[in-house]
């Protein structure tokens, strides 16, 4: 089941303890990394790679930001945790920014992205019956096939994939499947009982599958019209990713509410919000949700820095220009081992042509070349690098990437 090299190497006996310790709910490529700073990561043996994965965009400002980090270690030493049993200092002012960053009145803090769509489903719920007016447990969500949302039971439950759901039943009920990128199967599913559509604005796990141009408003639009929110899981697409602040931002769109996550803890610690305007997120009361750590204030001062870091717009801008880089260098790829290749701002998901292997044996091959991508769905390898890459280092990864195709 695991890949580990087959020489007795310092690095071979870290893959081997791990593998007799750790439950086997990963399958990780095998590099021991013990090192990062900015684009690029350093194994336990001194080797270098370009991280062109970013922890799926958790990452998205590069290993060891100093600007976060400082934030970081000023916050260590003062205050780390109150619990929201009392107030803290630092949670109000990383709220504020949030809020101003999606033009929104209101932040509900958690700490992974799985909770934040737990939570978009609970404000969607109650919204639903104390808004909206629908009948007692009768609400709908409307979701995406090929979504990926997290983790959790409910989660899981509306997934379509196979490997997420197989063995976890019962699932939570209340949810309606429609094909991703298809308006009309959307208008078609929305009843008296639904209380919000709930997608990505592109599909990240799916292989950063982007819907057809048209369709994030023609969603903004049906739900105005039909009394319904529109949740918009910006969690890997957004905050700077795709060249632009929010995956949404690409067609003018402003959801109901916004799940955030991964870069928001600005790859330092878990923190993911939902956020929303008054008269949504103003449903939930005192005591109907929480978190021991959501909204703590150590993960609140490095988010108000990724705030701040993203209000001047440098990574946004940086993403669209360095994406339109990668595009063209990739191009260059399609019928030389590459089917075809998706790319929106600094985030790429590119299909290998199974004649030349699957898209874990191409991240293997890389791996020899200093050089991280991640597989996902057989055939495809996702890149995300983080959005200090610099187009040189793009460059020269396309470069090994057309060898590891070659070979
Ligand atoms: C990663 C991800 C999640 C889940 O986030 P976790 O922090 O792993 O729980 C949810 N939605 C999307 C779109 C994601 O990419």
């Amino acid at each position: 089941m695991t890949t580990s090299p087959a020489v007795d190497t310092a690095m071979a006996r870290i893959i081997a303890d791990e593998n007799e310790h750790v439950a086997h709910n990963y399958h990780p490529l095998p590099v021991v990394i013990s090192r990062g700073e900015g684009a690029w990561v350093t194994d336990v043996e001194g080797k270098r790679y370009l991280d062109l994965l970013s922890a799926y965009s958790a990452l998205n400002f590069g290993h060891g930001h100093p600007a976060l980090l400082a934030a970081a270690q000023e916050q260590l030493n003062r205050l780390t945790l109150t619990s929201r049993a009392y107030h803290n200092d630092r949670l109000g002012p990383f709220a504020e920014a949030l809020a101003e960053l999606c033009g929104k009145d209101l932040v509900l803090p958690m700490n992974t992205g799985a909770e934040a769509v737990e939570t978009g489903i609970k404000v969607a719920r109650a919204w639903g019956y104390r808004v909206k007016g629908i009948a007692p447990d009768a609400a709908t969500i409307v979701v995406a096939n090929g979504n990926f949302h997290g983790r959790t039971t409910t989660i899981v439950g509306f997934s379509d994939d196979p490997q997420a759901r197989e063995g976890f039943g019962p699932f939570t009920p209340g949810f309606v499947h429609v094909p991703f990128g298809d308006a009309a199967a959307i208008e078609a599913a929305i009843d008296e009982n639904t209380a919000a559509v709930l997608i990505e604005p592109i599909q990240g796990e799916a292989g950063v599958v982007i819907p057809p141009e048209g369709y994030l408003r023609a969603v903004r639009e049906l739900c105005t019209k039909n009394g319904v929110l529109f949740i918009a899981d910006e969690i890997q697409s957004g905050l700077g990713r795709v060249g632009a602040t929010f995956a949404c931002d690409r067609e003018g769109v402003v959801p109901d509410v916004y799940l955030l996550g991964k870069a928001l803890g600005g790859g330092i610690l878990p923190l993911s919000a939902v956020v929303a305007d008054d008269d949504v997120l103003g449903v939930i009361r005192p005591g109907e949700h929480g978190s021991t750590f959501g909204g703590n204030p150590l993960a609140a001062a490095v988010g108000l820095r990724v705030v701040e870091m993203l209000k001047t717009g440098e990574f946004q801008t940086r993403a669209q220009a360095l994406g339109e880089h990668l595009a063209a260098g990739l191009s260059t790829l399609v019928g030389n081992g590459v089917t075809g290749v998706r790319v929106a701002g600094l985030w790429a998901g590119v299909d290998i042509d199974p004649a030349v292997g699957t898209g874990r044996e191409i991240a293997e091959r890389l791996i020899a070349r200093g050089v991280l991508v991640k597989d996902t769905h057989g055939h495809t390898i996702r890149i995300a690098p983080p959005l200090v890459v610099r187009a040189t280092e793009l460059d020269w990864a396309v470069e090994q990437l057309r060898v590891v195709l070659a070979r």
